[in-house]
C-alpha cells in the first residue's frame, strides 16, 4: 500500500471516534514521514496539532494503525518543515480554527453554542452577566469571581447554551483547559470508577482542568457514593482556584437527596436563574435564529410564533423550523399560520413509551433494563411505579399494556402502582415537585 493511502485508511477507520467532519478533513492533510523500525512518524503542521494528537488521540491512533501495520509499536510526531517554511497566513488561520475546534470537541463542548448567538434580555440578564464575569476574570488571569457559578431554570431556557458558551469562549481566547460534562455521564464515570477501584485516578483526572462545567447537576441526587467522590473533586478544584460551573433545573435548596455539605457549597457560590423570555424577547430570539439559518419569514408568522409559544426556547425553535417548512410549501402567511395553529393545538404527544422509561430511569439513576427486571430494591421499585404512573398519565396506555412494557408485570401491579403514586402526590409536596421535574423532562420531548 502506498504510504499516503495508508494514512487515508487510518483516518477513515479513526473517523468513527471523531465526530467532526471538519476535524477529520484536517487529519487527512497530515503526512506520513516514515515508517521504520516499527515506528511511524507523522509530519504535522505545528506544535498545537502535535500536542493535540499526542494527548488526545495517540492511543486510538496506535490501535487503529496496528490493524493495518501489525508490527507498529509507536507513533512519533514531527513538525513539518516544509509546511512551516511556506506557511501562508491564511492557512495558519485555518489551522487555528481547526485547532480551536479540536480543543472544543475534546473538552466535550459543542462549538455551536456561543455568546454571539445567545440573545440577552431581562429574562436571562443575571445569568448572562455572571457568565461574562467568569469569562472576563479568567481572560485577565484573575481568581474566579465566584465558585461555583450555579445557573438554574426550567428546561429549554438556555442553561446548556450558556454553560458551553463560557467554555468555548475560554478555549478560543485563552486556550484554557476546559471540561464540559453532562451530569449523567459524570455520575456514570464515577460509578464505573468505584466498580473498578480507581476512584483516585478519576479524582486526579478531574484535577487537570481549569474550568469544570457540569450540566444538570440535579442528577447527582440520591447517589451517595457518587456524591462523596463529587465532593472531593469539587473541593480539590475550589482549593486550587479552579472554576466550577453548574446547572440545574432547580435551585440548590430544592434538590432533594443531596448531602447538606454539598448543598451549602452550592449556596456559597453565585446562584442565577433564567426565566421565560417576554414576547419581545421571543421575537428577538426568533429573528436571530432566522438570521443564523440565512432565512426569512413574513413578520405576521414570526409574531404568531412569538405570541403562541410560551413554553420555552427549545419549543420556540421547533415552531420556527416547522413554520419554515410549511411556508416554503404554502408560500402564504395565512395558510402557514392556519397549519401552525392546527399543529400547535393538536401538539400530539409524540414522546414514546420507551423515552418515558429512559427519562424516568435516568432521573433515578437506573437503566431502562433495571426498570424492566424483577429486582425489588426499594428505590428501584419506586422508580418503576413512577414509570407506570407516567405512562398512564402521559400516554393514557391501558394497565395491561403498561404491564407488558415493564417486563410483563401483571395489570393489578400496575393499578396498585398508579394508585400509590397518586396517593403520595397528594400527601407529599416534595414528591410532587420531584414528579413535576420528571414530567417537565418528558414534555420537552413532545
Ligand atoms: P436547557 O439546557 O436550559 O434545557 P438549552 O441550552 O438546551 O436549554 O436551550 C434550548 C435551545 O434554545 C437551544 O437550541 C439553545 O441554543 C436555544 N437558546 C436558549 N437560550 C437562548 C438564547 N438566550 N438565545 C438564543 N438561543 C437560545
Ligand atoms: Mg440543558
Amino acid at each position: 500500500m502506498e504510504i499516503q493511502t495508508l494514512w487515508q485508511n487510518i483516518v477513515s477507520s479513526l473517523g468513527k471516534k471523531i465526530s467532526s467532519p471538519l476535524l477529520s478533513s484536517w487529519l487527512y492533510s497530515i503526512k506520513i514521514e516514515s515508517f521504520e523500525n516499527d515506528s511511524l512518524t507523522l509530519a504535522v503542521p505545528n506544535i498545537f496539532v502535535k500536542e493535540w494528537l499526542e494527548k488526545k488521540i495517540n492511543k486510538d491512533l496506535i490501535q487503529v494503525a496496528q490493524t493495518l501495520l501489525p508490527s507498529l509499536k509507536e507513533i512519533k510526531y514531527t513538525i513539518s518543515k516544509e509546511k512551516m517554511q511556506r506557511a501562508p497566513q491564511k492557512e495558519e488561520a485555518l489551522d487555528q480554527q481547526f485547532l480551536d475546534l479540536a480543543w472544543q470537541r475534546s473538552a466535550g463542548l459543542n462549538p455551536k453554542y456561543t455568546f454571539e448567538n445567545f440573545v440577552v434580555g431581562e429574562f436571562n440578564q443575571l445569568a448572562h452577566a455572571c457568565a461574562q464575569a467568569v469569562v472576563k476574570s479568567w481572560q485577565k488571569g484573575l481568581l474566579p469571581p465566584y465558585n461555583p457559578l450555579f445557573i438554574y431554570s426550567k428546561v429549554g431556557l438556555g442553561k446548556t447554551h450558556l454553560l458551553e458558551a463560557i467554555g468555548n469562549e475560554l478555549i478560543k481566547t485563552k486556550k484554557l483547559k476546559v471540561r464540559y460534562i453532562p451530569c449523567p455521564t459524570f455520575t456514570n464515570k464515577i460509578i464505573a470508577s468505584i466498580r473498578e477501584g480507581r476512584t483516585n485516578e478519576l479524582i486526579e483526572e478531574f484535577q487537570e482542568f481549569s474550568i469544570l462545567i457540569i450540566d444538570d447537576i440535579e442528577f447527582i441526587a440520591g447517589k451517595e457514593r457518587t456524591q462523596d467522590i463529587f465532593f472531593q473533586i469539587f473541593n480539590n478544584a475550589i482549593e486550587k482556584d479552579k472554576q466550577i460551573i453548574l446547572s440545574s433545573d432547580r435551585p440548590p435548596k430544592a434538590i432533594k437527596g443531596i448531602e447538606e455539605r454539598i448543598r451549602s457549597r452550592f449556596e456559597g457560590g453565585m446562584i442565577a436563574d433564567i426565566n421565560m423570555p417576554s414576547y419581545e424577547e421571543r421575537i428577538a430570539i426568533l429573528e436571530l435564529k432566522l438570521k443564523e439559518r440565512g432565512k426569512n419569514l413574513p413578520s405576521d408568522i414570526i409574531e404568531f410564533l412569538g405570541r403562541e409559544i410560551k413554553t420555552n426556547i427549545r419549543e420556540l425553535e421547533g415552531g420556527l423550523i416547522k413554520a419554515l417548512i410549511i411556508f416554503e410549501h404554502e408560500k402564504s402567511s395565512q395558510k402557514t399560520i392556519k397549519r401552525l395553529t392546527e399543529i400547535l393545538k393538536t401538539s400530539e404527544k409524540k414522546v414514546s413509551p420507551d423515552k418515558i422509561l429512559e427519562i424516568v430511569g435516568e432521573f433515578y439513576g437506573f437503566s431502562k433494563e433495571d426498570l424492566l427486571c424483577q429486582r425489588r430494591e426499594k428505590n428501584l421499585v419506586l422508580a418503576r411505579q413512577i414509570a407506570m404512573y407516567l405512562l398512564r398519565k402521559k400516554l393514557s396506555l391501558s394497565l395491561p399494556e403498561i404491564g407488558v412494557r415493564l417486563g410483563n408485570k401483571d395489570h393489578t401491579t400496575v393499578k396498585y402502582a398508579c394508585e400509590k403514586i397518586e396517593e403520595n402526590l397528594k400527601k407529599d409536596v416534595n414528591f410532587r415537585k420531584e414528579i413535576e421535574a420528571v414530567e417537565e423532562r418528558i414534555e420537552s420531548f413532545y
